[in-house]
């Protein structure tokens, strides 16, 4: 068959003949012959596919450079790179919308709010313990004026390393230097960087994870960012109440209606991880939520160690009656030895009271 001017292929391909030159330009689809003479370009009818295929992958927004290596692959495996496409688009999407209404929250509450109300302090403490069974301690704990954080590390060796990791990634930001404004932002950032940090821990074969939970302050704006089964507590007003939601098979049944909360607690899979740092292929998709913290407030940041031994009845009498920080860690901690400390416990209490 004879070749086609760009014009005759750019209609039978349903593109325009600008698009062409760019496809020839990034090398994606040289023209089958251009004239010496005049520089006209000509293709081959044979060319037809591959001009489709790249049109419809620039539909769905795939870059250029992705584009080529797509066209290299076999169409078995150039699908399985445009599902892995598919997913990380989603992935982004659902992470910019989830951003997106924080923001929306944020300026809704409005500016006042988020001036108002600064003279709050904290007084705080943090324990770690390695429990009565395990011989190493693969959790971290940290607590500082503006910073609270729990991570639980595991998957053997280099558990410990990605907890620490998880913290250090956080601990730059327990600075009065922060505006409430940047606060998602910065703590968002932190767990991209301590992901990067844990993967660098581990080797394709053995890769440990973590778990973290922590709260960033600036004045009484609070940022909780959380990936796991460690987990944040708030006391208000006589109230103990969750503020993070375990990222656990086991939750994810009792979400869908098929376990209640009694069973998850007591389920042989109950520590399974549907998301930690460092796991997974793409970037980990991170809980975020802004609070206001006011004088009076006490929270818990704690790992399974803790949460999954000691009842919440316990929790809510050691928290109500100790009125000192150190005191209620080191109360939390003994009820967990009490119930036979069968994991790390890391253990978090803080206070905010009016300056
Ligand atoms: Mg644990």
């Amino acid at each position: 068959m004879g070749l086609l001017t760009i014009g005759a292929f750019a209609r039978a391909a349903r593109l325009t003949p600008k698009a062409l030159r760019l496809y020839d330009e990034q090398g994606l689809l040289p023209p089958a012959a251009v004239d010496p003479e005049s520089g006209y370009r000509y293709y081959h009818p044979d060319q037809l596919d591959r001009a489709r295929l790249i049109a419809r992958l620039r539909d769905i927004g795939m870059p250029l450079a992705d584009i080529a290596a797509v066209c290299r692959l076999p169409p078995g495996a150039a699908a399985e790179a445009v599902t892995a496409y598919a997913r990380k688009v989603s992935a982004d999407s659902a992470r910019r919308r989830r951003l997106a209404a924080l923001l929306v929250g944020q300026l809704a509450e409005g500016s006042t709010t988020m001036s108002e109300n600064h003279h709050i302090a904290v007084r705080y403490a943090a324990r770690c313990d390695v429990g009565a069974v395990r011989k190493t301690n693969e959790d971290a704990g940290y607590a500082g004026e503006h910073l609270l954080a729990v991570a639980d590390g595991m998957r053997g060796p280099g558990g410990d390393a990605a907890s620490a990791a998880a913290i250090d990634s956080c601990t730059a930001l327990d600075t009065a230097g922060a505006s409430p404004a940047d606060l998602l932002t910065m703590a968002a950032a932190a767990v991209t960087d301590a992901d990067a940090r844990i993967r660098a821990v581990g080797t394709e074969e053995h890769r440990p994870v973590t778990t973290l939970t922590a709260v960033l302050r600036s004045g009484s704006q609070l940022a909780l960012v959380h990936v796991g089964d460690t987990r944040a507590y708030l006391l208000r007003g006589g109230d103990l109440v969750p503020l993070t939601r375990d990222h656990t098979y086991v939750q994810a049944l009792v979400d869908q209606g098929k376990l209640s909360p009694a069973e998850a607690a007591a389920h042989p899979r109950r520590a399974l991880l549907t998301r930690a740092l460092g796991a997974g292929s793409g970037p980990v998709e991170a809980d975020l939520a802004l609070r206001t913290a006011l004088p009076g407030d006490r929270y818990l940041l704690c790992s399974d160690g803790l949460h999954a031994v000691v009842a919440w009845e316990a929790l809510y009498e050691t928290l109500t009656s100790r009125t000192d920080p150190d005191q209620a860690v080191d109360r939390l901690i003994e009820l967990a030895y009490a119930a036979g400390a069968p994991d790390n416990i890391a253990c978090v209490v803080a206070d905010v009271t009016g300056q």
